[in-house]
């Protein structure tokens, strides 16, 4: 049966629950454990699927297919282990199985309410999987005291009981905020989060307090006394230069060695951060630096494209380069000259993306670095545009398009070059959708394995021929254009395994011409950057060296 750590915030949001989760279950790694972390997010809505980037931020895919928060992404990137489906949930979820269930008549006619029916659900997705890790570490979503995280915080208390003693701990994140005027930290709030978590049967075990300045000692007792935890227990989390510091500073600050303490296991093995440090090590020494530019939708809010800007990070550290992310909003040269914009990059990424705002710019950018001779990378939407690039510069299709954008502007303008999938194969079972199916969950959603042509470049950069992938899209390149396109000289260097399904192309006669229908940047990890993003940023740095 796992130990289960229990993550919560107070004070304010946005204190980086996800990261000092996904620190502390690295540094458990380290100590020799194996851990899971799990999410349970308040909001209404069932998955994260059909939630603006603008407002929720990427929508992160897991192997399994599920539509998940982005701070799974953190989990994955800093202990490797790959999220499933049964890691996140949100209250939507759960309420929409409850009351499936009382359709159904599972409940036998009884009275359905919060505590025990919508509980128990949040306590049987807490116990899915317990028995295969040491540490499972399930992270609240938003901060005590929001009405729709109730349900949670109860079920959690219950889980805790429910378990044998010292089977469970409570972690409380919270702010202690600095008032310049007399030069002191204040412990006020923390001391009102902490009350209104008692106020609700949860004691914390550990409190870890966000400071932009150092915790004097005696301010330490004070939360401690206060707020009735070990004086040990509280750990200062203050600002980093960069997120992969994050293993080594809370284990500086004594968070893994508290936590051991509060589940009473002595001695505590001794921690191996080499790992940690050679990743640190790669951020602070670099040589040279280069400029990529992320040609995109959603440039306002960088949570959009977390996990692209993190492998971006990732292959500038299999380099030791610093890599320079511009954010450029593509629809600015919808109707423009692209060159203005674009000049001076050392390389162009275009990222995922849905509808057609913006896509005539991706396409100018494709093309751009395409005649350029500027590395590129497409992702997804970035493919399909390169794709249709090729299709109508090159290969003499000039009204190629996506039915994607045929199928909101209710007309037919364009030779779907890429078009609806409504049939695929998934290991040795056909899937079907509609046209007309709902927006949530209608997409090739997850891992694929895909054949990579020999001799090819993405081949050399993989190292392999055979790979897999996450995906999250609708529509595909049709297959029909191959021909056409190949003769153009845009090699189809990656396939599905049945051959139906362009998964990579790339440009022959081009430095670095790469478009992938999948999302390679969900699996890099700091400490092995995917072989992707490493040649990518590679190739930047050659060009850099050319100007
Ligand atoms: N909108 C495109 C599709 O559905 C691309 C999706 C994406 O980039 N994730 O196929």
């Amino acid at each position: 049966m796992a130990r289960y750590i229990f993550i919560t915030g107070g004070v304010v949001s946005s204190l980086g629950k996800g990261l000092a989760s996904a620190a502390l279950g690295a540094l458990l790694q380290a100590r020799g454990f194996s851990v899971r972390l799990r999410k349970l997010d308040p909001y209404l809505n069932v998955d994260p699927g059909t939630m603006s980037p603008f407002e929720h931020g990427e929508v992160f895919v897991t192997d399994d297919g599920a539509e998940t928060d982005l701070d799974l992404g953190h989990y994955e990137r800093f202990t490797g282990v790959p999220a499933r489906m049964t890691d996140s949930v949100s209250s939507g979820r759960i309420y929409s199985n409850v009351l499936e269930k009382e359709r159904r008549g599972d409940y036998l006619g009884k009275t359905i309410q919060v505590v025990p029916h919508v509980t128990n659900e949040i306590k049987d997705f807490l116990a899915v999987g317990d028995d295969e890790v040491d540490f499972m570490l399930c992270e609240i979503g938003g901060t005590v005291g929001d009405i729709e995280g109730l349900p949670f915080f109860e079920a959690i208390r219950q889980f805790s009981h429910d378990r044998p003693r010292g089977q469970c701990i409570f972690m409380h994140l919270t702010l202690l905020p600095y008032l310049a005027a007399s030069g002191e930290l204040k412990t006020k709030p923390t001391q009102h989060s902490v009350k209104e978590l008692q106020s609700i049967g949860i004691a914390p075990d550990i409190l870890v307090c966000r400071s932009e300045h150092p915790i004097p000692e005696k301010e330490r007792e004070k939360i401690a006394l206060f707020c009735n935890v070990r004086k040990e227990a509280v750990v200062a989390a203050y600002d980093l230069s960069s997120i992969y510091e994050a293993p080594l500073a809370y284990h500086r600050e004594g968070l893994d060695q508290a936590v051991l303490d509060a589940f009473g296991i002595s001695p505590a093995p001794r921690p191996d951060l080499s790992k940690w440090e050679d990743v640190y090590d790669r951020i602070l020494h670099t040589d040279g630096e280069v400029n990529i530019a992320i040609v995109g939708k959603y440039t306002q809010l960088e949570d959009a494209y977390k996990s692209i800007k993190e492998a971006l990070t990732h292959g500038g550290m299999a380099n030791r380069v610093k890599v320079n992310v511009a954010w450029v909003d593509a629809e600015v040269f919808d109707q423009a000259d692209a060159a203005p914009y674009l000049e001076g990059y050392h390389a162009i990424l275009v990222p995922g993306g849905f509808g057609e705002r913006g896509t005539e710019g991706k396409i100018k950018a494709a093309e751009f670095a395409r005649t350029r001779k500027i590395p590129y990378l497409g992702i997804c939407l970035g493919m399909q545009m390169a794709v249709i690039e090729a299709a109508r510069n090159v290969a003499g299709l000039a009204t190629a398009g996506s039915e994607e954008f045929d199928h909101e502007a209710g007309k037919k303008r364009f030779e779907p070059v890429v078009y609806h999938l409504k049939e695929w194969v998934q290991g040795n079972q056909k899937v079907t959708r509609r046209t007309d199916d709902a927006k949530g969950g209608t997409m090739r959603l997850g891992a694929y394995d895909a054949v990579l042509k020999d001799g090819s470049k993405v081949a050399a950069v993989y190292g392999s021929t055979a790979i897999d992938e996450r995906h999250r899209h609708r529509y595909e390149v049709d297959i029909k254009y191959r021909e056409k396109l190949e003769n153009a000289g845009l090699c189809f260097s990656g396939m599905s395994p049945d051959g139906r399904l362009p998964e990579i192309v790339e440009w022959q006669d081009h430095p670095w011409f790469i478009g992938v229908q999948f999302h390679p940047e969900l699996k890099s990890k700091p400490f092995a950057p995917h072989p992707l993003f490493a040649d990518f940023v590679r190739a930047a740095l050659d060009a850099s060296r050319l100007v």
